[in-house]
């Protein structure tokens, strides 16, 4: 069986297979928001389970100033995923992820003096004055300025017309960038319309940058190959090499032609891939 995360990773701007809508997900991206920067850099929600939200902590000091803190964490936490089912935070000191991939939620990756950063009191003084500050109130605040609950999380979303905050907005992008992959390597001959009609919300453009990042993905796996003399453990490359060559050239699959495959790969390449015995078309007809 052909490892597909294999092929696509690298390029996939999630390098995985994450789970979209994720409430953990949706909470580290608005964690900032939720508990200050100061807070947000030495700690983050981590696991939902039971709703236990698992918080990791950069260091024991941390997890003890923010345990004083849990109570309106849960409340801040519920207020910003109500659906979330989060009733209580623990916290465990561990390694904290690097910047974190939502563009603009975290302006300032600060790069901190290596080692433990004992929390100042300034800083929980900071974090306790926004919590108490009480994002309930805020959001009754902005439910009479005629916010509206985001149609995903619940979170509420600035009455401009958007049905989804942006932290969904950014997860469905990428769900949608991953279906779509998938779609390109299974069925590279679907095109646009074909691909669209299974990927909601596809537009022509996205399908374009996606199939450009595809090509170019794969042409350096199958490069690599070549230059390496070797194929892969789990052999991706030919696999790789028939959507690409489907892909790049837009033709039907029936159309492909041994001819084809030659001409779009380049003699170099195709021979290390399917050996010299195809050089003959042979269509058994
Ligand atoms: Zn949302």
């Amino acid at each position: 069986v052909l490892k597909l995360s294999d092929a696509l990773e690298g390029w996939s701007p999630s390098g995985g297979n994450r789970p979209h809508q994720d409430p953990v997900l949706l909470l580290g991206a608005v964690w900032p928001e939720i508990v200050g920067e100061n807070v947000a850099r030495n700690s983050n929600p981590a696991r939902l389970l039971d709703g236990t939200l698992l918080i990791i902590t950069r260091s024991s000091s941390w997890s003890q100033e923010l345990s004083f803190l849990a109570e309106r964490i849960v409340a801040a936490a519920r207020a910003r995923l109500p659906n979330s089912g989060i009733e209580r935070v623990r916290f465990r000191v561990g390694k904290l992820p690097a910047a974190p991939g939502s563009p603009g939620v975290r302006p300032h990756p600060v790069r901190r003096a290596k080692g433990i950063a004992p929390p100042a009191s300034s800083t929980t003084q900071e974090a306790l004055g926004r919590l108490r500050e009480g994002v309930t109130g805020r959001q009754r605040a902005k439910l009479t300025a005629g916010w509206n609950p985001c149609s995903g999380c619940g979170a509420l979303v600035a009455p401009d017309g958007a049905a989804l905050c942006s932290a969904c907005v950014n997860a469905r992008t990428q769900a949608r960038t991953e279906a779509t992959a998938r779609l390109l390597f299974e069925a590279p001959w679907l095109g646009y319309r074909g691909t669209a009609a299974l990927v909601d919300g596809l537009s022509p453009q996205h399908y374009g940058s996606i199939r450009r990042r595809l090509l170019a993905r794969w042409w350096g796996i199958l490069e690599r190959a070549r230059v390496a003399k070797r194929f892969s453990r789990d052999g991706i490359e030919r696999a790789v090499a028939s959507s690409y060559v489907v892909l790049k050239s837009e033709l039907p699959p029936d159309d492909i032609r041994p001819a084809t495959m030659r001409n779009v790969l380049g003699d170099e390449l195709h021979d290390f891939l399917f050996g010299t015995e195809q050089l003959s078309e042979t269509n058994g007809e």
